[in-house]
């Protein structure tokens, strides 16, 4: 982000982090469904603290979780080969309601003979379909299926 900005000359004035359930599954391991909610559960005093410094105008590094922008910035290279959508497949469970359709934000998957079709070779890899489909019919990669699904309980997508 600080590097977009510098490219338009702008500078990035605050840096905050919160720790919340990590939903990429390819990586990481979020089955334990009481794990999460103490996860989610623990977030909130940290977004309410994130909330008043940025009410307060906060300027300078508040980044509490610096080992997780570390991960995030060596990852990023890996990432950019990953988002292949070749990678993603859908299972006999599928009952074709179209919600992993509707709600990609990159519009990557369409309804085709009542099934998921990715229409576009890259997506954004948020995982968002994997996650909300009803019947945990996505999987990514051979590499899910035992990783469970989250969806944090304050969206309301
Ligand atoms: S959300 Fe799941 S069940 Fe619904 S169409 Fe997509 S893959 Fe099939
Ligand atoms: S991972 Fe995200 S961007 Fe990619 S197809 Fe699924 S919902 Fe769309």
């Amino acid at each position: 982000m600080s590097k977009l900005l510098a490219a338009k000359g702008l500078s990035l004035q605050g840096r905050f982090a919160v720790r919340m359930v990590d939903t990429w599954t390819p990586m990481f391991d979020c089955s334990d469904a009481e794990k999460n909610r103490r996860d989610t559960e623990a977030a909130e005093p940290e977004i309410d603290t994130v909330i008043g410094q940025i009410k307060a105008k906060a300027v300078g590094e508040f980044n509490r979780h610096k080992g997780f922008s570390l991960i995030s910035s060596m990852v990023q290279k890996e990432y950019e080969g990953k988002r292949a959508t070749k990678y993603f497949s859908v299972q006999e469970s599928c009952v074709g309601c179209g919600l992993c359709a509707k709600q990609c934000p990159m519009e990557a998957i369409t309804m085709q003979n009542g099934k998921p079709t990715w229409t576009k070779e890259k997506c954004a890899l948020c995982l968002g379909c994997l996650h909300r489909c009803p019947k945990f019919a996505i999987q990514y990669a051979g590499k899910t299926e035992g990783r469970g699904q989250f969806v944090n309980p304050n969206t309301t997508l």
